[in-house]
């Protein structure tokens, strides 16, 4: 996991006049509670067979107080070995879309739905995205993005609570209330559905261009207290062994972080 410390440029990101921002915990204190999740996710035990096979638990990286976070589907075999997410093809062609629009992976968060790689690149089971879930939700919880841009139908399909497919949602924001926040969630097309299809690529570059756009809107009128919906639990506290990770910046995962 790499984790910035979540320094905004005056302006924000490429396109972002000033905004109201809805934080309601400091900055510092919200990545401390990232970072006391990464602990617990790190040595995640809920899927057996994920636990079995990864080489390392993929939490995420970028910017702990980013106004934009990307969820993708799950590690690949290079992620799983370098502990990042999206450090192969696609995460090249993320990079690329990134710059298109005058960001870099330092201005955002992205994470994956599952953390873990599934064995041979299978698609996530739906037992194996129950069991990961509450990390995401506490990331999303944590990090007080103002877009979530999920890539492709597994990221898709969970934040909205619904099984519509990418095909019909890609590129039309919605106004959502995920855990205890309102905000906008941007379903693209996933990078590694684009890498080899040219009119898909073109798709998913015209839906990135607006990102600028939407992170320039308005926060969306966050819910009453009492009408929010109830704080994503914890997740359950992991015994941590005697040769848990330190979490301090020796790991490598804590570098960006
Ligand atoms: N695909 C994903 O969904 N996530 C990654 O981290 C890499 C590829």
């Amino acid at each position: 996991m790499e984790i910035t410390q979540g320094a905004r440029t005056p302006s924000g990101p490429a396109g972002a006049a000033t905004r109201v921002r809805w934080v309601s915990v400091p900055a510092s204190e919200r990545r401390e509670g990232l970072k006391a999740v990464w602990q617990q996710a790190s040595t995640c035990q809920r899927c057996p067979q994920l636990a079995s096979t990864r080489n390392t638990v993929v939490f995420g990286s970028g910017n702990a107080d980013a106004d934009l976070m990307f969820v993708g589907e799950a590690p690949g075999a290079r992620e799983d070995e370098r502990g990042l997410p999206f450090v192969g093809q696609a995460g090249r062609l993320l990079d690329t879309l990134l710059e298109e629009i005058g960001l870099s992976r330092g201005d955002v968060f992205i994470a994956n739905v599952l953390k873990c790689r599934p064995p041979g690149n299978r698609d996530p089971l739906p037992q194996e995205i129950d069991n990961c879930q509450d990390y995401l939700f506490r990331q999303l919880e944590l990090i007080e993005p103002r877009v979530i841009c999920s890539l492709g139908n597994f990221s898709t399909k969970l934040l909205r609570g619904e099984p519509t497919g990418i095909t019909r949602l890609h590129g039309r924001e919605e106004i959502r209330t995920v855990g205890p926040r309102t905000l906008r969630l941007y379903p693209i097309y996933h990078p590694a559905a684009a890498l080899y299809t040219p009119a898909m690529l073109e798709t998913l570059r015209t839906d990135f261009a607006r990102l600028p756009e939407l992170l320039a809107l308005d926060v969306p009128p966050q819910p009453e207290p009492e009408e929010a919906e109830p704080a994503v639990p914890e997740p359950e506290l992991v015994t941590v062994p005697a040769q848990a990770p330190d979490p301090e910046p020796e790991d490598p995962q804590l570098g960006l972080f």
